[in-house]
């Protein structure tokens, strides 16, 4: 019989523990507790990846009437009601956390609802007062949004709060460039927000290929969001009457929106007012929220980790082996607590390879080459491998890439413009990478990503038969490169 309590405590219950708790008490029949101190299913599934997809759907639908006139439909748009979004999705958040609780439960995980930290390297207590101890611990309490350390940036909201709002605010500043910024940034501007986005680096989606990056920004203005890269907050405060009615020193610009603010105060959340924003591009705005899509910490605030041996790394992130093990044998760390490769598919694989390692006798490192990802902008993109200059700094490469105006909406008369590109190694004649700006890129990028995985040439590509007419075809016929590097 064992001396502890549990086989494994998780702490955490995300897309990464509950996966291994659920893994590690269904099939290798541990005896597993795991404690989450807010809503089951983590961030992917209440307020990440699945609240934000389904925004991404409802914003589409904004153009599909559109569409739909220049293939003959006599159509018009209606105009969409928030609050019956917002009810809706509540309800399928409210249905998933309910499917997560009952996938611990029918594996016969016990599951706390409390918040809970590290006492020693075999014991958890909980906020409740309970202590229990356990052989493994595994941490898996994700990340959390963070504001700016600028005056006043308390009154932005993060991503956290933009499921809650009460009503859609006519016009929000976004910060940030990453693909949560850009992702809302096309979200809002589809439910017909007014839209502005300040980036401070010179272009939008850093680290991703180059040539795909300019083309969303490209797009995403073309489809009315005002992007400017280069650009940083200067100042922001709650806007006072006088800058309302444009009679204060700040030389406040009136857009739209604004004026339409204050013919109708309605915007924003209530008890709270519009914002005043200083742009170091010499724009002084009023908007009706500011939002901060800066950046992400790991939960590992007040746990009693370092105390307990654990080691951190600058950003608070816990440092982990390639098994996800840290400084103290018996406590195991996965997904974005440790920030490494900060996505829902990733976490979930980390926890099965910590249960094969741990409970399975099986020690199993994650794979983090080659993991194909998307960015739910409007254009979407998908994308596997090295960038273009990523790949050219490894070695010499042949690129071939093409740019066209896809059949479905140039019909509809949309000006809308796809991308498709190959890096291939000019020696070993592998695809390095794979980069779709696309329609449904993201869907594309998951096959693809099989190919690349298993390391097929350029030459395995064009022995593949298009499937015609289709946009990803372009995939299978790009003959020649359009550049060597
Ligand atoms: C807006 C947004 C959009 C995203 N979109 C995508 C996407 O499209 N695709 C994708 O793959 N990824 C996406 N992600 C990333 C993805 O959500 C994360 O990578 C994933 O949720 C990480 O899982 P995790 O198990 O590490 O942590 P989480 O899912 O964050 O779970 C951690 C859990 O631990 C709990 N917790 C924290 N501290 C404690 C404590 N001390 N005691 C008890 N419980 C605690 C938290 O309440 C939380 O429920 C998105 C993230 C955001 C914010």
């Amino acid at each position: 019989m064992s001396d502890f309590d549990y086989d494994l405590f998780v702490i955490g219950g995300g897309s990464g523990g509950v996966r291994a708790a659920r893994v590690a008490a269904g099939e290798a029949g541990a005896k597993v507790a795991l404690a989450e101190e807010d809503r089951y299913g983590g961030t992917c599934v209440i307020r990440g990846c699945v609240p934000k997809k389904l925004m991404v759907f409802a914003s589409e639908y904004g153009t599909v009437a559109e569409d739909a006139k220049g293939y003959g439909w006599n159509i018009e748009a209606g105009s969409f009601d928030w609050g019956n979004f917002q009810q809706r999705l509540n309800a399928e958040l409210d249905r998933l956390e309910g499917i997560y609780r009952n996938l611990l439960k029918n594996s016969g995980v016990t599951s706390y609802d409390a918040r809970a930290k590290v006492k020693d390297a075999h014991t958890v207590e909980l906020s409740s007062g309970e202590t229990f101890t356990a052989k493994h611990i595994l941490i898996a309490t994700g990340g959390r949004p963070v504001r700016p350390e600028i005056p006043n940036a308390e009154l932005g909201l993060v991503s956290d709060d933009i499921f809650h709002l009460e009503t859609l605010p006519k016009s929000i500043l976004i910060v940030g460039g990453g693909y949560i910024a850009c992702e809302f940034a096309c979200i809002l501007n589809g439910l017909g927000v007014e839209v502005t986005q300040y980036y401070r680096g010179a272009q939008i989606l850093r680290g991703f290929d180059e040539q795909a990056r300019g083309l969303i920004a490209e797009s995403m203005i073309e489809n009315g969001v005002q992007l400017h890269c280069g650009t940083d907050i200067v100042e922001m405060r709650r806007a006072t009457d006088e800058d309302l009615e444009g009679k204060s020193e700040a030389g406040v610009s009136m857009g739209a929106s604004m004026q339409e603010m204050l013919a109708d105060h309605s915007g924003g959340t209530p008890g709270e007012g519009p914002i005043l924003v200083k742009g170091t591009n010499g724009d002084t705005k009023i908007y009706d929220q500011v939002f901060f899509a800066t950046g992400r910490a790991p939960n590992t605030d007040d746990m009693g980790l370092e105390e307990a041996g654990v080691t951190l790394g600058r950003k608070g992130e816990i440092v982990v082996d390639d098994y996800s093990a840290t400084a103290v044998p018996s406590i195991y760390a996965i997904g974005d607590v440790t920030d490494r490769v900060n996505l829902t598919p990733v976490a979930i694989r980390e926890g099965m390879a910590f249960v094969e390692t741990v409970f399975k006798d099986n020690p199993t490192k994650v794979d983090h080459e080659l993991i194909p990802s998307a960015v739910f902008t409007q254009p979407e993109f998908g994308t596997v491998g090295l960038s273009e200059e990523d790949a050219a700094e490894q070695e010499p490469i042949e690129v071939y890439a093409t740019s066209f105006r896809p059949m479905q909406t140039a019909f509809a008369g949309r000006p809308d413009r796809v991308m498709m590109k190959l890096v291939v190694s000019k020696e070993t004649r592998k695809v390095l990478g794979c980069h779709i700006v696309a329609p449904n890129a993201g869907e594309m990028i998951q096959l693809a990503g099989i190919a690349v995985k298993m390391g097929a040439t350029k030459e395995d590509f064009d022995r593949t038969v298009a499937v015609h007419p289709t946009m990803a075809e372009e995939m299978v016929t790009m003959r020649n490169p359009v550049r060597s590097a």
